[in-house]
């Protein structure tokens, strides 16, 4: 028997075909609720899951969400393999933090590290795919964000599934793109599922914590009609992702001749 979330899930990943049950999938444990979440749910549905942890090397936070994936994992029973940024990139990701002079927020610097490690050990790992805990609500501010930003073409990469087509990039799936933050919240307490509650003492996001204000007055209904006007507007908007570029420095998939981590590890100062 499934549950509500269980089995929305399942409707996602059949209409989307995000994943089957013979490819590996690697699930990008962060140490938080929603991809403890994604875990557990792709493990009950019978999926062939790993795990994989960036540990982002800020101190006792790191520390914390290395402690509860590790504890996800052994619950799970389900392997997982541990990368440490400072080895990867060859510096602590605070002196990027610190030498970024496009006033890039630490949010978005860590989020463009962490990308570009996984996806090179994804493929190392000869993973079909990663799956994300991204849920709708971190969906539906992203989307408004790239358009107050002036990227609206950014979103033509909405949906549960972000495939560019190119061998060197895995696909990266989302099977909580369309449950809500608060059925996740009902779904990991119910369960127990181990994760942190504190806040990285790095976060400077203000515009997406803005952002986030501007749906808390919205109503579900409403915020389904969103996902789906977004989703269609997506459709509209899709352009060619198969002409990819590979980056001059390290070789991964790039939009850019460089791509945007070693753009961030050229920075001197
Ligand atoms: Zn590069």
């Amino acid at each position: 028997m499934f549950s509500e979330i269980e089995q929305k899930v399942k409707d996602t990943i059949k209409k989307y075909n995000l994943c089957n049950k013979k490819q590996k999938i690697l699930i990008a444990l962060s140490g938080g609720k929603d991809s403890a979440a994604v875990a557990h749910l792709l493990n009950k549905l019978g999926y062939n899951i790993e795990a994989i942890h960036i540990d982002i090397g800020l101190g006792k936070y790191s520390e914390d969400c290395l402690k509860a994936v590790r504890e996800v994992c052994r619950r799970l029973d389900i392997k997982l393999h541990v990368y440490n940024v400072k080895q990867e990139i060859g510096k602590p990701i605070i002196k990027i933090f610190k030498k970024n002079p496009d006033r890039l927020s630490n949010c978005t610097i860590c989020g463009v590290i962490k990308k570009w490690i996984l996806n090179r050990e994804a493929r190392k790992l000869k993973a079909d795919k990663i799956a994300t805990g991204h849920h709708r609500e971190d969906e539906l501010q992203t989307f408004l964000m790239n358009i107050f930003k002036g990227s609206p073409q950014l979103n033509s990469n909405f949906g549960p599934v972000l495939d560019t087509k190119d061998s060197k990039f895995v696909i990266r799936i989302k099977p909580l793109f369309f449950i809500s933050e608060k059925e996740i919240e009902d779904y990991s307490g119910k369960l127990k599922l181990p994760s942190i509650r504190e806040i990285c003492p790095y976060r400077k996001e203000t515009y997406r914590v803005e952002t986030r204000k501007l749906f808390e007055k919205i109503s579900e209904k409403e915020k389904e009609n969103m996902m789906g006007n977004f989703l269609e507007i997506s459709r509209r908007i899709k352009t060619d992702n198969s002409q990819i570029n590979y980056c001059k420095i390290c070789g991964e998939p790039s939009r850019k001749n460089i791509c945007r981590k070693c753009e961030l590890m050229k920075i001197k100062k």
